[in-house]
């Protein structure tokens, strides 16, 4: 297996470490230790771009959830819970300067195992150490509040309550293909931050960067059982992850269906439920946009990571009076993306993830064509073995069309056109979806930009850009798009429980 992985990379141009990476055994982290699954399967991954193996990766099932739920559960109980808020920041903050050092490798797993662009791997690999930074600091400032008197009991007792943040106890982490290390830290970091213990399931499509991550976390001082992971398949780990009565909350983020699966799993003991979902994100270009921003806004909104991104805004409407104009300029610039190996630094669009996600993405392309778009750019797929599609304009589209309805998840691009300058109208046009994860208006007119903002049913909605990331940034959906925020705050918040406290302190 060793000599096969080495000799499917050998044309790729990557780090001395990131081949002894690959070929190291990739185990389970249970308690602290490397340990194959009790069954003693194995998968494989690949590069998307060139659909070469490159690792074979243990997997574990039920019973491999159950250990790690009992270290994580052993470790709530034990030394973690000893430490202070300060010390859990330490240890976040010598995670963040780890994951510094180990840019370059972990940027090159995360492309190789993935697909993405090294631009925006290296982008995601920097955000990773800063929201280690982040939650560490917010661990230290994890505060209750007081409510003075007056009397809370009966029979004129003077009494003083107070407010504690605990723990939420040992958390599940259920992690996507798409951005799969930043994705994993976002929930890691904040569920460390609050003093919770984890398991986290990767996807198993893109396994690695995250085992990557649990060998940093080792080498800060992260006592064991704090950090498990166990990598397999959703129906079984993630199924195991979030039927478990041992299991305090879920943070789960992956797609609509899955999502409601972990909501039925998770009545097994009303375990809390944290889920960010699907999206289908309308951008609104009113008549005095700048046209020139406009372009490349509309054309990464959509295309930014293939259209695998959570916040990608597919949903295009123009205005009449800018339509055929904007429209023309934005197939020029879809037309100078390269496509190509992630490693290549001139690549500004990778592979989709796998054979499934191309033939999903090609089947609608297919639907669009039925249902009566006008194919404007793209949709074919590249001949070859990696997993390449074109990206791809339909215009004309309609509200009724599956490709303006459904999460594709790929880089479509659906435009519709609009003549009103009612907004409560246009609005309701950008408000036609199940979902409501982003959007981002575009105008040069203030008033109009934050009306319709105003009007727009959506986690995080921008002006005059497109679904920005920051790590202090809440994110999250309204409609079928998710349950509670993620980043700032929110995000730790989703991993503390409130414990109010009453004592009666004498009779007056
Ligand atoms: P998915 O729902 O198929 O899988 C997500 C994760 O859930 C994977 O780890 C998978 O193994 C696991 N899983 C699968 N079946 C499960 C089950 N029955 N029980 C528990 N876990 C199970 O999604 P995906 O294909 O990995 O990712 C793409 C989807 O994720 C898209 O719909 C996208 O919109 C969504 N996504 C949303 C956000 C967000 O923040 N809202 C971010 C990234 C991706």
């Amino acid at each position: 297996m060793q000599n096969m992985i080495k000799s499917t990379i050998k044309n790729i141009n990557i780090l001395a470490a990131t081949e002894q990476f690959l070929e190291q055994p990739h185990k389970l982290l249970i308690d602290g230790k490397w340990v194959d699954g009790i069954e003693g399967k194995t998968i494989e991954t690949r590069d998307p771009a060139t659909n070469k193996v490159i690792a074979q990766v243990s997997i574990g099932g039920k019973k491999d959830i159950d250990e790690a739920v009992i270290a994580a559960r052993n470790a709530l109980e034990g030394p973690w819970s000893k430490l202070t808020n300060f010390e859990r920041a330490k240890l976040l903050s010598r995670i963040a300067r780890l994951v510094e050092s180990n840019t370059d490798l972990l940027t090159e797993i995360e492309v190789l195992d993935n697909g993405m662009p090294t631009n925006i791997a290296r982008l995601t690999i920097h955000n990773i150490a800063e929201m280690f930074d982040y939650y560490g600091a917010a661990a230290q400032r994890i505060e209750g509040t007081t409510t003075p008197p007056p009397r809370h009991i009966t029979d004129h007792a003077e009494a003083l309550t107070y407010t504690l943040r605990e723990p939420i106890g040992v958390a599940g982490l259920i992690v996507p293909w798409n951005v799969p290390a930043f994705t994993a830290v976002l929930k890691l970091a904040p569920a460390l931050a609050a003093g919770c213990t984890v398991v986290m399931k990767p996807s198993e499509e893109t396994p690695l960067s995250a085992l990557l991550i649990g060998q940093l976390c080792l080498e800060a001082g992260i006592p064991a059982g704090v950090v498990n992971i166990v990598n397999g398949y959703g129906s079984e780990v993630g199924a195991a992850i979030s039927h478990h009565t041992d299991v305090d909350t879920v943070s789960f983020t992956g797609s609509t269906k899955i999502g409601r699966e972990v909501i039925n799993a998770a009545t097994s003991n009303l375990k809390k439920v944290s889920l960010e979902l699907g999206g289908k994100s309308p951008v609104v270009i009113m008549p005095d946009a700048d046209l020139e921003l406009a372009t490349k806004g509309i054309a990464m909104a959509t295309f930014f990571l293939q259209g695998q991104n959570r916040k990608a805004g597919t949903r295009i409407f123009i205005h009449d009076s800018v339509h055929d104009e904007l429209i023309e300029r934005v197939k020029l610039f879809t037309e100078q993306l390269v496509i190509g190996h992630g490693i290549n630094p001139a690549t500004t669009l990778g592979p989709l993830i796998s054979e499934k996600q191309c033939d999903q993405v090609m089947k609608y392309i297919e639907a669009g064509l039925n249902e009566g778009a006008t194919l404007l750019a793209g949709g074919k797929r590249l001949e070859g073995d990696g997993h390449f599609v074109e990206p791809t304009i339909f215009i004309d589209c309609t509200p009724d069309m599956s490709i303006v309805q459904d999460e594709i998840f790929g880089p479509v691009m659906t435009v519709q056109r609009f003549s009103t300058l009612d907004l409560d109208e246009i609005a309701r046009l950008a408000n036609d979806t199940i979902y409501g994860l982003s959007g981002s208006v575009w105008t040069q007119n203030l008033s109009t930009a934050h009306s319709l903002v105003a009007r727009i049913r959506a986690g995080h909605v921008s002006i005059n850009c497109h679904g920005a990331v920051g790590t202090n940034i809440p994110s999250g959906g309204y409609g079928q798009s998710g349950w509670g925020r993620e980043f700032g705050q929110e995000g730790l918040d989703a991993f503390l429980e409130t414990k109010a406290v009453t004592a009666q302190l004498g009779k007056y």
